[in-house]
């Protein structure tokens, strides 16, 4: 599903609105090109259905009488167009999540309360904490390598946290288990693992992306939405030869994805990566140069564009567990219906330009060379 809703999915309870069908020339339409000289309002403050960020990035995008009105005509207008695209069904299936991580939550009583609200200095190790305040390319390069481009590893989590998070999730198993709860797994590929943001972590890992994974990504992955990240999916996945044992080839529903183990103790598992790719060339050729894998650190993570293909290799002993968070822009999956040349950030699209470019070239000098000939 290529979602638009924002972290105040929440809100869903209003009726669709009275819009729709056959808008004519008096509809609501947004420009072509975005004013880049307006400076677009701020919607923290006001309850909305989607993200406030992508209220302020659309409005660029108002037609020009709109600019200077007030700012809940603006909002309505940008409603209306946003609620296109989040269908009837949509809107009941949030609701209907809701209401599944409420009873989960009404339910579950939690082994370390001190998880779920997020305490920088007892998370992470000190040097991470000390990149991520000074808030600069160079403090981040400091603790990071980047062994090949666009994967970023570095050691981040506090032991006593790992192990925790660990606890937390095998007590949340054992009360699905004894209360046979049926629950949701991550995703469509892991049949083991669990969804963090339905048991009450949801807060604390928006204030993970908030506060950590976006300052990074706003200076790694900028041209992916890295700045304006403002949705989340966390989860746990594990891995043994009695759980999931690998996991395919894939890219992540996300922009930015940031992937960190959390122990125990275990054999194999590697990362693999295979290059950055866009939805038409998610399936070409892998570059030897983009060949590239990563074993797994307890406490250390893995940060990557949500489009760099990737899977995990056989987990051969013991057992694995890894926090993953795929962080999402609305701002990014909206802006990019509007603009042409979007996958910059794609290896394929890439080398198809300079594949263009250089025919160009060796067009043009033949062609000067015929010409020479001729007159000579
Ligand atoms: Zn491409």
């Amino acid at each position: 599903m290529m979602s638009i809703n924002g972290k105040n999915t929440t809100t869903t309870s209003q009726p669709p609105p009275p819009h729709s069908t056959g808008d004519g020339g008096g509809g609501h339409r947004l420009r072509l090109n975005p004013n880049s000289e307006h400076e677009p309002d701020n919607y923290e403050d006001l309850e909305v259905e989607f993200s406030p960020l992508l209220f302020s990035a659309l409005e660029r995008y108002l037609p020009p009488s709109l600019l200077s009105v007030p700012k809940e005509t603006k909002l309505n207008y940008m409603n209306h167009i946003l609620l296109r695209y989040s269908s009837k069904t949509d809107r009941l299936r949030l609701h209907k999540h809701k209401e599944y991580r409420q009873k989960i939550i009404s339910n579950y009583k939690p082994l370390h309360c001190d998880l779920y609200t997020m305490n920088g200095s007892s998370f992470f190790i000190p040097s991470f904490l000390k990149a991520i305040s000074e808030n600069t390319e160079g403090s981040f390069r400091s603790i990071m390598k980047e062994d090949s481009p666009g994967i970023f590893t570095f050691e981040m989590l506090q032991p006593k946290i790992c192990a925790k998070l660990v606890e937390e999730v095998e007590n949340f198993e054992k009360w699905v288990h004894e209360t046979r709860f049926r629950i949701m797994r991550p995703n469509t590929m892991n049949k083991y693992g669990a969804v963090l943001d339905d048991f009450g972590l949801e807060s604390m890992l928006e204030k993970l992306m908030d506060d950590f994974i976006r300052p990074i990504s706003k200076v790694f992955f900028s041209e992916v939405g890295g700045a304006t990240l403002d949705s989340h999916h966390g989860f746990v996945v594990e891995y043994g030869t009695d759980k999931d044992i690998d996991l395919g080839f894939h890219v992540d529903d996300s922009e930015v994805t940031l992937n960190i183990c959390l122990g125990k103790q275990f054999t194999g598992g590697e990362l693999f990566f295979r290059g950055v790719r866009c939805e038409k060339h998610v399936n070409t050729e892998t570059q030897p140069e983009e060949s590239k894998d990563y074993p797994h650190v307890p406490g250390h993570a893995i940060l990557h564009r949500g489009r760099h293909r990737h899977g995990a290799r056989a987990t051969t002993g013991g057992h694995r567990l890894n926090l993953l968070v795929w962080c999402r822009s609305s701002v990014f999956r909206e802006l990019r219906k509007y603009q042409k040349d979007f996958s910059s950030w794609c290896a394929e699209c890439d080398r198809e330009k300079k594949e263009r470019q250089h025919k160009a070239i060796t067009t043009t000098k033949l062609e000067l060379l015929r010409r020479e000939e001729a007159t000579s």
